[in-house]
């Protein structure tokens, strides 16, 4: 077993997960990492990382990667609920099923996230829950209607989980990225909301290195337990709605 704490973060195969996965391992942390992608968590190539292919959706599923991961590596100290899909377009044309994707993913799984570590942390009276929100989260976007009702959610249920945890000195941060590089938009099928994204996008000069959010989600675990930044809001210096 090493000294430094378990770290468990879904969606660790690609983008922010990624970029933390690489942070945290760096710094010295045993690492539980989740995708649907095993190979690519294989790829990484991290030390002291348990790879386990999790679907968010699988409440048990992420449970029991929770144990094997700690039978190994002692309790996870922070749950970083990061897995996430944008299935960005526009309401009355899209099919109601990637309505229910983003919800069963961004929403549900974040809960069944949260689920696996909720008592262990309040038992120990120790922990950080990393909740994977968005700018999309404080602010509605064209073509994000449902995006944005998912991301809504997490700030929701992560001032309501902080104000339940705090007495338990456990720690709930809500993390607010803007336009990051990484694969969220791949999946993208509305043509025109792609193509409006990116010129946004452009036009502020691009996004920024999800490298730059894991050194900050590792800077804010890093404070002592008993000092919390409660939320996370980066953006690239010139994206300002
Ligand atoms: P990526 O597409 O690069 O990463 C998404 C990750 O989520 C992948 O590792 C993917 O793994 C995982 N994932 C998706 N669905 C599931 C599932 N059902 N079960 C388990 N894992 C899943 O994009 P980002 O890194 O950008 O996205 C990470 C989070 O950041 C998301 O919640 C996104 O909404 C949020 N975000 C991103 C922003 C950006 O501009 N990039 C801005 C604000 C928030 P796999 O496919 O292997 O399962």
């Amino acid at each position: 077993m090493t000294s430094k704490p378990l770290i468990a973060i879904t969606g660790a195969s690609s983008g922010i997960g990624e970029a933390t996965a690489r942070a945290f391992s760096a710094a010295g942390h045993p690492l539980l990492l989740m995708a649907r992608r095993l190979d690519r968590l294989e790829a990484l190539g991290l030390p002291n990382a348990v790879l386990k292919k999790v679907d968010v959706r699988d409440r048990a599923a992420i449970a029991d990667a929770v144990r094997d991961a700690e039978a190994l590596h002692g309790p996870v100290d922070m749950m970083f609920a990061n897995a996430g899909i944008a299935r960005l377009g526009d309401i009355a044309k899209q099919p109601p099923e990637e309505w229910d994707e983003m919800i069963d993913i961004n929403a549900k799984g974040v809960m069944n996230s949260v689920h696996a570590v909720l008592n262990g942390m309040i038992a120990r009276k120790t922990g950080t829950l990393m909740m994977m929100s968005s700018i999309a989260g404080r602010k509605v976007y064209p073509d994000h209607t449902v995006y944005c009702g998912t991301k809504y959610f997490v700030h929701a249920i992560s001032e309501s989980l902080r104000a339940y945890l705090a007495p338990h000195d456990v720690r709930v941060i809500v993390l607010s990225p803007g336009i990051i590089d990484t694969e969220v938009l791949d999946h993208v099928k509305d043509e025109t909301t792609l193509a409006n994204y990116k010129a946004n996008k452009a036009a502020i000069g691009g996004g920024i290195s999800a490298d730059i959010v894991a050194q900050l989600i590792l800077d804010a675990y890093q404070l002592p337990q008993r000092a919390i930044v409660q939320e996370i809001v980066i953006t690239p210096t010139r994206q300002t709605y």
